[in-house]
């Protein structure tokens, strides 16, 4: 995927579904000890926060974009529309 904007919004996604698993499991299988699928539900919001700085990137300068927005029409560094 070439979009910016998308990859923005699956990494949103990819870590708002690891938070809620990490809730779930805990919920599940409790906290003392730490159960191992918990520990694999609280990596996932880690990865999507990787995914979305080595995809959400403007594909005219190459900058990161900001993630702390949903939709961004312009290059904040560049200036070139990302539509
Ligand atoms: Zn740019």
């Amino acid at each position: 995927m070439k979009d910016p904007n998308l990859n923005r919004l699956l990494s949103h996604g990819i870590i708002l579904l690891g938070c809620i698993l990490f809730g779930v499991s805990c919920i599940c299988f409790g906290t003392d000890p730490l159960h191992p699928l918990s520990l694999l539900a609280g990596a996932v919001p880690f990865a999507g926060l990787a995914f979305s700085f080595f995809t959400v990137r403007c594909p005219c300068c190459g900058h990161t974009l900001p993630l702390r927005c949903l939709w961004t029409s312009y290059c904040p560094h560049c200036g070139e529309k990302l539509d």
